[in-house]
């Protein structure tokens, strides 16, 4: 009797408020779970480089930022962006709901993230964590470090110095510069020895995640790789992008 009750209140449900998607909220027109552009933005990638996510066969791994190993994406740069932004500044939860299940599943089946022995996200000063409410790459490397079955070492990392926001800065250099000696290991127990991946929403000239793996990497670890929803680097090729960004 519940169940049909219940059948019975969802159909009233579904005929007073229509299924919507959750992202975008246009109408869905089947049981799915997202509608046919939001599910288009998040596909996964298709034979890519295991090392760097660009297409194969690659040509680029050795373009990849010096202190990183590996750099993993989840999913097209163009395509993926206004979902992650929309996350990011829009605190949209339950995008990032959708956008962990796609870094988790890239993850999972990436050799170079098997091989992490910690993952961490990329810590926000406590100034901006206050402001959003939450670090959108906790939830991310949360879901990255479950499905790898790996430990969380996100406490270990700090953001000692409230830098302006990357997405306000264009050129590589200013970004480097800005946030050069932002991050502190205050705990590096938990990385010393070890390989770590590093987990942020959408990283598009590299320039914080290699302030961070530098940081990482002088407290004691052993490799620094990262993954992102989404990065610039996967989506090739290659020359169209500054070749400038990726030469650190
Ligand atoms: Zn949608
Ligand atoms: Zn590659």
């Amino acid at each position: 009797m519940r169940t049909l009750a219940r059948r019975v209140s969802e159909a009233f449900l579904d005929a007073v408020w229509p299924p919507a998607c959750p992202l975008c909220q246009k109408p869905l027109e089947t049981a799915e779970r997202l509608c046919a552009s939001c599910a288009n933005q998040l596909a996964p990638l298709r034979d890519r480089c295991d090392r760097c996510s660009y297409p194969v066969p690659c040509r680029s791994c050795a373009n990849l930022p010096a202190p990183l190993t590996a750099l993993i994406a989840a999913a097209e740069y163009t395509r993926a962006r206004e979902l992650v932004f929309a996350y990011k500044y829009g605190r949209n939860r339950s995008i990032g709901r959708f956008l962990a299940g796609a870094l988790a599943e890239a993850v999972r089946q990436n050799p170079y993230a098997q091989r992490a022995d910690v993952v961490a996200a990329v810590p926000l000063h406590r100034a901006r964590e206050r402001e959003r409410a939450f670090n959108q790459s906790d939830l991310l490397a949360t879901a990255v470090a479950a499905a790898l079955g790996k430990p969380l070492a996100s406490a270990a990392l700090v953001r000692a110095r409230a830098t302006p926001r990357q997405a306000t800065i264009q050129s590589r250099a200013e970004r480097m510069a800005n946030v050069r000696g932002a991050f502190v290991v205050k705990d590096p127990g938990p990385l010393r020895g070890k390989a770590v991946l590093l987990v942020d929403d959408v990283i598009t000239t590299g320039a914080t995640v290699c302030a961070l793996s530098e940081a990482v990497l002088a407290a004691g670890a052993l490799a620094v790789s990262a993954a992102a929803v989404a990065h610039p680097f996967a989506s090739g090729p290659i020359e169209t992008y500054d070749p400038e960004i990726w030469t650190v």
